[in-house]
């Protein structure tokens, strides 16, 4: 049976997202940022917490933990490489590690470069992708304990999903990241496409994920450093793809 999933804000501009087997009524939690949210999807949905699946140590993804599993005991999964830097954790999991929530399997990939020990997880039965603060839709995270060519890595591995998968991020920047991407590339009819559409869900109140790998190689400027035109408009032709990544992420801080 495909997995359900169940998408609602946190915080100031967090996403919060359930996923649900129907099959065996398990559901598990992608990051926590504060619990109330996260009691509330539950209610909405008649679902019962049995995991929680955490992308990366930073407390607006995991301030509710303590609070949702004194609640629902349940359990609590966490990148390996930075389990130490979040409470609370029952199981680490590293890079290929597959996660079972009910009969649900999600693949564990291992995306560093915003956080040292980020993941990100990949459900190969329903084409879907929970990428933390890696990748966003029309952005990518800051590159805060890892370096640009690491994150450059971590992009090219979530790119490399199938063009269907819907993927969800850790938070609704795409409609600045769209401002942004303009600005490098104000010539991209893709990009004025998913404009015009974000425009539109934003003005009804929706979210603007999931969005498709597909559309975001044609129009994240992140995902395209190894875009010939593109590195030729930045005056970076013959450059590393990840050296134009980096000058892109440098750009969009002073942006
Ligand atoms: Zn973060």
């Amino acid at each position: 049976m495909p997995a359900e999933t169940y998408l609602f804000p946190c915080l100031k501009d967090n996403f919060g997202v359930l996923i649900h087997d129907p099959g065996t009524g398990a559901t598990a939690a992608i990051d926590a940022p504060e619990a109330a949210p996260v009691e509330a999807a539950l209610q909405k949905t008649g679902w019962r917490l049995t995991d929680i699946l955490v992308t990366h140590h930073h407390a607006d993804h995991t301030a509710g933990i303590g609070e949702l599993k004194a609640h629902h005991k349940c359990r609590v999964v966490a990148p390996r490489n930075e389990a130490q830097r979040i409470a609370h954790v029952d199981e680490t999991v590293a890079e290929g590690d597959t996660v079972n929530v009910g009969g649900i399997e999600a693949r564990v990939i291992e995306t560093p470069g915003h956080t040292a020990g980020h993941i990100s997880y990949f459900l190969p039965s329903d084409q879907l992708a929970f990428v933390g603060d890696t990748l966003f839709s029309i952005g990518c995270g800051r590159v805060i304990e890892g370096n640009p060519e690491m994150m450059w890595n971590s992009l090219l591995k979530l790119r490399a999903l199938p063009d269907a998968t819907r993927f969800y991020c850790g938070h609704e920047y795409t409609d600045a990241n769209i401002r942004f991407a303009k600005t490098i590339e104000p010539h991209n009819k893709v990009l004025a496409a998913r404009a015009d559409e974000v425009a539109k869900l934003l003005a009804s109140g929706k979210p603007t994920i999931p969005a498709t790998i597909g559309a975001e190689k044609a129009a994240n400027p992140f995902l395209r450093a190894d875009n010939a035109d593109l590195a030729q408009s930045l005056g970076l032709g013959g450059s590393p793809a990840w050296k134009v990544f980096a000058e892109i992420r440098e750009r969009k801080n002073r942006f």
